[in-house]
């Protein structure tokens, strides 16, 4: 399945198909959706690059810039490695998931220590432009972007950098033990007695996948019925993790059945990693992520940090993520798609502002009324 090879064309087609079929009954208390989901996969690569205004500033006088990196650390070091050969500008980066990044940029509000966060599900960075911690910025590369209604804040406070979408990785070898069960393909399925004590996702606090989860339950039934199947849910739980992308990894050595991950962090581990899982996506709908990238407002190496958020917005720098075996879609044009049929799944139209705003308040009744934050697997 993941060496198929689809066409432009054909790629089209589907995502039209993926958009008609995301028009599935939304529940009675889905936020007012916003946009159509991103348009990821209808750009023809290379050879209809755009002109991507890439210049370097004329004279560049910062000599380090500090990122908080949200992806996973191999990609984290990989852009770090290629931002400063290409600029001679040394990068200090630390890897943190999505909430704990937030939190540390809460924290620092007064006395930044970094100059720009890059990657990690949206909605965090719309919290942090709610909290006005995020610089703004009218990047050149703006041009680049494939949807620049969906992909970027309409103050320039943040922009997409990938997507990617929700899945289920099941343990191959858990199914052959137990013959008859079969990896789930719904939400509803995830409930079923088979996987009672055998699921595993990470925690909202900590965790933007598992955020992004949360949001598309909530966003899929509406928050009443929402709020029921999230307390069912949580009753199927072995652990939650910290980070997003290690329930697959936890699933894949047999810790549990099933994971809730990012399905480019489930294809990492079936090919590179070699470990025995499924992917299966919930056919009701699935949520997915835009990942993001903010200057940080007092950063200390802005002008640095700004050659970084240009950099990231071009095909040269989107299209190094499978060097460094993150396989999450580009958000800018004339990059060719590593895994296309990641996207070729029934997307809900997953309101990113919306799930921003009131990310608070979700992980906040979450971890009060169903599942507290101690005691996360690392
Ligand atoms: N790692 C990968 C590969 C991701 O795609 C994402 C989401 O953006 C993250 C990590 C975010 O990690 P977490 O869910 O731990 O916040």
């Amino acid at each position: 399945m993941f060496t198929r090879r689809v066409s432009s064309l054909m790629i089209l087609v589907l995502m039209l198909a993926a958009i008609l079929s995301a028009c599935a009954p939304a529940a009675t208390e889905a936020p007012a959706a916003a946009t159509e989901p991103p348009d990821v996969a209808t750009e023809a690569p290379a050879t209809e690059a755009p002109a991507a205004a890439t210049e370097a500033p004329v004279e560049i006088t910062d000599t380090e810039l500090n990122v908080l990196c949200t992806p996973q650390e191999q990609w984290c070091q990989g852009m770090k490695q290629e931002f400063e050969a290409k600029y001679g500008i040394t990068v200090n980066y630390v890897r943190m998931s999505s909430g704990e990044a937030l939190a540390r940029v809460q924290a620092e509000k007064d006395n930044p220590q970094f100059d720009i966060w890059w990657g990690g599900p949206i909605d965090s960075f719309v919290a942090a432009k709610g909290e006005g911690l995020l610089e703004p910025y009218d990047s050149p590369n703006y041009v680049n972007l494939i949807d620049p209604v969906k992909m970027k804040d309409v103050d320039n406070q943040w922009v997409g950098v990938y997507v990617g979408t929700l899945g289920f990785a099941t343990n191959t070898d858990w199914l052959a033990a137990n013959p008859g069960v079969e990896a789930p393909k719904s939400w509803d399925d995830l409930l079923k007695p088979e996987f009672k004590g055998q699921v595993m996702v990470a925690h909202p606090s900590s965790s933007g996948t598992s955020y992004t989860a949360l949001a598309t339950v909530l966003q899929i039934r509406g928050e009443e019925a929402g709020w029921e199947y999230l307390k069912q849910y949580a009753g199927q739980m072995a652990q939650y993790t910290k980070s997003g992308a290690a329930p697959a990894k936890f699933v894949g050595q047999g810790e549990a059945a099933v994971a809730i991950v990012f399905s480019h962090d489930i294809v990492n581990e079936i090919e590179n990693n070699k470990l025995p899982l499924v992917l299966t996506f919930p056919e009701e709908g699935t949520g997915y992520e835009i990942g993001g990238m903010g200057l940080l407002k007092g950063a200390k190496h802005m002008q640095a940090a700004k050659l970084w958020f240009d950099w990231a917005l071009t095909p040269e720098a989107q299209a190094l993520g499978p060097t460094y075996a993150a396989y999450q879609a580009p958000t800018v044009k004339g990059v060719e798609l590593s895994h296309p049929e990641l996207l070729e799944v029934n997307l809900i139209d997953y309101d990113f502002v919306w799930a921003g705003e009131h990310k608070k308040e979700f992980v906040d009744k979450f971890t009060n009324e169903i599942a507290g934050a101690e005691n996360l697997k690392e």
